[in-house]
């Protein structure tokens, strides 16, 4: 496991550069280790390296590495797909759910959260090339759902997230994540406060920081591949 610390330390150190590279804080940018198909023990060794934010993509894998790690301080993700029928364990298990794309999905968290948890953070997914096989809403359709999901009182409106077309050349998606920031901004200026760009994966940390991410996802920079026999967004 010493390997996924040294893979910690480098993703890190990439973070920083970028950071650095376009002119921001340090701490402006949160490492959000994406744990979907890796085995409880990397979990635990990312952790005892210093990452204490894990995303995770299936729920009924989820379910059993949450309560094997019930006893460490970690905060939770969902960035999966998500069906209706599973929203009641997701509000009681996570502290972020990123892909948040309906308002049906909203409103089922929102009145299953339980009320001994503080709200539910949530991220609005944008589905920015109108990719079929992914979730996410239109970008002219992220106005109206923000406005909904700001007016529910156990959700609290984070920001935005993306997961952009795959390419060989991470540039290409500059564009992508440059009008997610501008329509965060937008955004805010029309009254909706956030504070979060969930966009850039191992590949492209570096294009998504210089536009303004404050949430890198990263799977296979920290754990290595992933056993692939599950797909990939999806429960
Ligand atoms: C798998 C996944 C990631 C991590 O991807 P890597 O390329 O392995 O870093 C990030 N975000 C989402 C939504 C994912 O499904």
């Amino acid at each position: 496991m010493t390997e996924i610390t040294d893979h910690i330390a480098e993703t890190l150190e990439r973070v920083r550069l970028a950071q650095f590279a376009a002119g921001r804080t340090v701490d402006e940018v949160t490492v959000l280790a994406v744990s979907k198909q890796q085995p409880v023990a990397a979990i635990r060794a990312a952790y005892q390296a210093g990452l204490w934010n894990f995303g995770e993509n299936f729920l009924q894998e989820a379910i059993v590495k949450l309560k094997e790690l019930e006893a460490l301080d970690i905060t939770w993700h969902f960035i999966g797909r998500i069906q209706s029928n599973k929203t009641r364990d997701i509000a009681e298990l996570f502290q972020w759910v990123h892909t948040v794309d309906r308002l049906k999905i909203a409103a089922r968290l929102n009145d299953q959260r339980p009320h001994f948890s503080p709200p539910l953070n949530v991220c609005i997914q944008v589905n920015q090339a109108g990719e079929a096989q992914k979730g996410g809403v239109k970008e002219s359709e992220v106005a109206d759902l923000a406005r909904a999901v700001m007016s529910l009182p156990r959700l609290r409106l984070r920001g935005l997230m993306t997961l952009p077309p795959t390419t060989p050349d991470p540039q290409t998606n500059t564009p992508l994540f440059a009008r997610l920031n501008r329509l965060k901004e937008v955004l805010i200026e029309a009254g909706i406060p956030l504070d979060t760009l969930s966009m850039g994966m191992s590949a492209d940390l570096e294009v998504a920081i210089g536009q303004g991410s404050t949430i890198v996802r990263i799977g296979t920079a920290i754990f290595g591949p992933r056993n692939s026999i599950q797909r990939e967004q999806g429960d």
